[in-house]
């Protein structure tokens, strides 16, 4: 938890949470999806287009060198961040979906009939459909890590579905439903004993909790900057040297390349090759700006804060008769999935939006897992760091309210 003075700083940097949502105080609850940008995050996109605009990589005018100093230093930033070994490792992208993407169809190549690839019944759709492609295309095959009674991943099904003919890992890090912190260091060593490739998906995790991808000593690791505090359009994957130099460009073009020639091109060295094209240069700048923000706070005050407000959460949600919650487990981050009995999660989103409440509803790009919960859809709840105790009140109130109005 951090000092009243603190909270006061970190919630200034928020000038949209103090705008009235229908005539009340908006409580943005809704991290999962996209967080709220800080002054400086906003700013650092400002001060890009108002003094060094100009296109990187290619210019040998100030304005360009510039340009591509602050991008590249974004790049060391984001390496130190999650503990990379080297720069170069780290590859800008779109965001997390793209980035999985790029290892998906960099190594379809690499895959043939007969293959395996293993994803996990709580992934999102950006971690399943990806692969389905690659094995549409390659004649590999999809296999699925269930998930246990407590809704976890069921370890013992896990390791029976472990052989050479799996090719790749595919998990997350975080569940964005279920807020669910997967064991992620033991099934990359599992994976690894089998020559198997691990790609973590971190888009939930980045901004919830210390990321060192050489500790976990996974081969990928994605993540999307909007999902901490950073501008959308802009998302990392991250790959051992010897991984990204395996991977095809998914994207040819301009920046990827040392020489073209009609009869055939040769790719840039890591990590131009790939990236195609005149990246997202404000955004990846604002990024750093974004890490900036996090380590002012500092991740550990911000894992407290958010299982504060977590557990608070958990204890008012639970004195509401007919509540289903989802999770109870630990480690979890400041997720909370549920539903009121026998009422449509829309139904509620809707309530606790005429409250002020951001809420989402619905399936959270996560169909497979909400069809194991067995339901049409949950009421995700989602914290960070500029939530407090009153907005959780004023949620266990509004579901409270919703309940009252929709029985
Ligand atoms: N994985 C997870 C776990 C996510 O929560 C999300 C975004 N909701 C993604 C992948 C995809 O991220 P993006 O839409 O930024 O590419």
């Amino acid at each position: 938890m951090y000092s009243k003075e603190e909270f006061i700083n970190i919630r200034d940097q928020f000038t949209i949470l103090s705008r009235n949502i229908y005539g009340r105080p908006c409580i943005y609850l809704d991290n999962a999806a996209t967080t709220q940008k800080p002054k400086k995050v906003i700013k650092a996109i400002e001060d890009y287009y108002q003094e060094i605009n100009s296109n990187v990589h290619r210019g040998t005018h100030y304005l360009s060198q510039k340009a591509t100093e602050t991008m590249e230093k974004s790049r060391i930033k984001i390496q130190k961040f999650i503990c990379a070994e080297y720069s170069n490792d780290i590859i800008f992208t779109r965001g997390a979906t793209e980035a999985i993407n790029l290892v998906a169809y960099g190594m379809m190549p690499l895959i043939k009939e007969g293959d395996e690839i293993i994803v996990s019944q709580m992934e999102h759709h950006s971690n399943i459909v990806p692969w389905q492609i690659i094995c549409k295309g390659t004649g590999a095959i999809l296999k699925v890590i269930p998930l246990d009674n407590k809704n976890q991943l069921c370890i013992e099904s896990f390791e029976k579905l472990l052989s050479k003919k799996v090719k790749i890992l595919a998990i997350s890090h975080i569940s964005n439903v279920l807020g669910i912190v997967n064991p992620i260091k033991y099934f990359i060593k599992k994976a690894h004993q089998y020559g198997i490739i691990t790609l973590i998906d971190g888009a939930q995790a980045v901004c919830n909790d210390y990321v060192n991808v050489q500790d976990i000593e996974t081969d990928f690791y994605v993540f999307s900057s909007h999902k901490m505090y950073g501008p959308t359009g802009v998302g990392v994957l991250y790959g051992k040297e010897s991984f990204l130099e395996q991977l095809y460009p998914l994207h040819g073009g301009g920046e990827m390349i040392k020489e073209v020639l009609f009869k055939k091109t040769t790719y840039a060295d890591l990590p131009f090759r790939q990236e195609a094209g005149t990246p997202n240069i404000e955004g990846i700048i604002a990024l750093s700006a974004s890490i900036d923000f996090i380590k002012q706070i500092r991740m550990k005050k911000i894992k407290k804060h958010e299982k504060f407000l977590l557990d608070r959460a958990i204890y008012g949600l639970k004195n509401i008769k007919g509540i289903l919650l989802y999770a109870d487990n630990e480690p979890r981050s400041g997720i909370i999935s549920f539903n009121l009995k026998d009422v449509h999660s829309f139904d509620v989103g809707s309530i606790l939006d005429q409250l002020g409440i951001a809420v989402r509803s619905g399936h959270h790009c996560a169909q497979p897992l909400i069809r194991f919960l067995g339901v049409n859809g949950t009421v995700r709840v989602s914290f960070c760091v500029y939530n407090n105790d009153e907005e959780v009140d004023h949620l266990c109130e509004g579901v409270l309210k919703a309940k009252k109005m929709l029985l």
